[in-house]
């Protein structure tokens, strides 16, 4: 099964209906998409010599020739490396590098970045620009290919993890794995007609680019914001135009949206489903969202080794108000997929109850089958058949999973074991805490100390007194911040992630200063 034969299929079953937009105006119909990618295909094995197999990098912003290269790909038998268009060229560099890119393709913003790197990467054969000198254009005219057959196991993306935590690494994906999460998402999350649309307003390397696939499989269009991005406006005014549209969009985004005078009274009636996913979204905000968009949010717990599909959280769950634990289902990740066996188990792998908290685990057809090139890493993740997820929590007794941190995130003080989140959870009750993100912080007497970064919601910091206060009256005293460092913003990745381990290495460096 080769993922690109959904292409052709809905090129002969329905040439003239759009397959692509770039805002309002359709970049492609069905046929037109197929044609290009039978081409492309052609091109990436005729005219740039590449066998099945072989890494095609992929380094550009959200645009329709996005997707047109990834089932160009596809469509050719080889293996696409979607890389997030805003690292920096050293990391672009370290990806292409480790997945053995032979050829990239990008766009003009970055093909100064990229083309720099010929002679650098060795694997880097070629680069192709979209967008300058018809290189695009004469890659996709090229004589076409039939579709080139796939294994199920054979790998079709190789997603390098964001790496809040460390090096990135390539998660394998199989063209199975990637079947498979589109199949669940029709179990759990939506069904999805060819007249609907899917707005590409995240980053189409990550979970944007995922949660296209199923809409993509069911013949849906394909729609890219003009802005390339996120742009309130630009997104109020495309719900108008496509009908039954849905998107992915990290907690922050949906923040963003929903204080926007733009959704205020926009009509509402195109808009299908918001899948947000990929950080914990704090209950306050969330409740906001629900207000503006009603229950047309649907979150998913996911992560690139498992793409996108451990838990969900439905939108019936969060339109179910009168639910004596709605409040508390909103703040789990949901129910296990259709496709997974999720389990929480202790530190030598045996399942626990509910209740109690450990390592979530998975295990199913959509578990990637390894970290590309790292056999040490892989035995270390996938031990026993079970995707080690890093990340820990608890499910209720109804099923539900209620993540607690990352278990690197986990702070030890005094022999307790405190989650980070709910002190977060804590601090942003405070009316004038805009963020907040909590580390430990090495400590002679408690082993280590909670440190509170906090971003004032409004020109004045709020009275530590008062922080601790609502510390006391939400969560136990020992978890209670020791230290409240006040900052203007916290480091994110480009993902939106707050990485945890920059501001742990900001106090490993002031404890070694003072
Ligand atoms: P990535 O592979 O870069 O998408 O990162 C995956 C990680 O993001 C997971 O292991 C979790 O730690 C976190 N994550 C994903 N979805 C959620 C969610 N719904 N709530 C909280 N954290 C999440």
């Amino acid at each position: 099964m080769n993922l690109a034969t959904w292409i052709q299929r809905h090129g002969r079953a329905r040439p003239s209906d759009p397959a692509l937009a770039n805002g309002e105006r359709v970049h492609a119909s069905w046929a037109g998409l197929a044609a290009t990618v039978a081409a492309g295909g052609g091109g990436l094995r005729q005219n740039l010599a590449l066998s099945p197999g072989d890494r095609v990098a992929i380094v550009m912003h959200n645009r329709p020739e996005y997707l047109e290269a990834q089932f160009a790909i596809w469509h050719g038998g080889l293996v696409a490396v979607p890389v997030n268009a805003r690292l920096h060229r050293d990391e672009i560099a370290y990806i292409l590098n480790d997945s053995g890119a032979a050829v990239a393709i990008t766009d003009v913003e970055h093909a100064d970045d990229v083309e720099s790197l010929i002679g650098e990467v060795a694997s880097l054969q070629a680069v192709v620009v979209v967008g300058r000198g018809q290189q695009w254009e004469w890659l996709t005219a090229s004589n076409p290919i039939p579709l080139v057959d796939r294994r199920p196991d054979d790998p079709a993306w190789l997603f390098y993890t964001s790496g809040t935590t460390g090096q990135p690494k390539g998660a394998t994906l199989t063209h199975r794995n990637l079947l498979m999460q589109s199949l669940s998402y029709f179990a759990d999350i939506d069904q999805v007609q060819s007249s609907d649309s899917v707005l590409h307003a995240a980053p189409l390397s990550h979970g944007s680019g995922m949660y296209g696939l199923p809409h993509v499989a069911r013949g849906a269009v394909s729609v890219m914001p003009t802005s390339t991005g996120l742009d309130e406006n630009e997104v109020a005014g495309l719900l108008g135009h496509w009908p039954g549209m849905s998107f992915f969009a990290a907690p922050t985004m949906v923040k963003r949206l929903a204080d926007h005078d733009a959704f205020a009274d926009a009509d509402l009636d195109g808009l299908k489903t918001i899948i947000y996913g990929g950080a914990p979204m704090y209950l306050a905000d969330l409740e906001h969202a629900l207000t503006v968009f009603g229950p047309r949010l649907a979150q998913i717990y996911g992560q690139g080794e498992t793409p996108m599909t451990i838990t969900a959280l439905s939108k019936a769950d969060h339109g179910d108000r009168g639910h004596p634990r709605w409040s508390e289902r909103l703040q789990s990740v949901g129910l296990a997929r259709t496709d997974v066996e999720v389990r929480v188990v202790d530190d030598n792998d045996h399942e626990l109850p509910a209740g109690e908290i450990g390592e979530v685990v998975v295990r199913g057809d959509v578990v990637m089958t390894g970290y590309w090139n790292r056999p040490d890493a892989t035995a270390d993740t996938l031990r026993n058949g079970w995707l080690h997820t890093g990340d820990v929590g608890s499910f209720d007794h109804d099923g539900y999973l209620t993540l607690r941190d990352r278990s690197k995130d986990l702070i030890i003080s005094g022999g307790m074991n405190i989650y980070p989140r709910e002190v977060e959870e804590a601090l942003l009750r405070h009316p004038h805490v805009g963020a907040a993100a909590v580390v430990g912080r090495a400590d002679e007497e408690w082993g280590e100390a909670v440190v509170a970064f906090v971003v004032a919601d409004g020109t004045e910091a709020p009275p530590p007194g008062e922080l601790d206060q609502v510390c006391l009256d939400h969560i136990a005293r020992y978890k209670r911040p020791k230290e409240y460092r006040f900052v203007d913003t916290l480091p994110t990745n480009n993902y939106g992630k707050v990485l945890k381990r920059e501001l742990r290495e900001r106090l490993r460096v002031d404890g070694a200063d003072s």
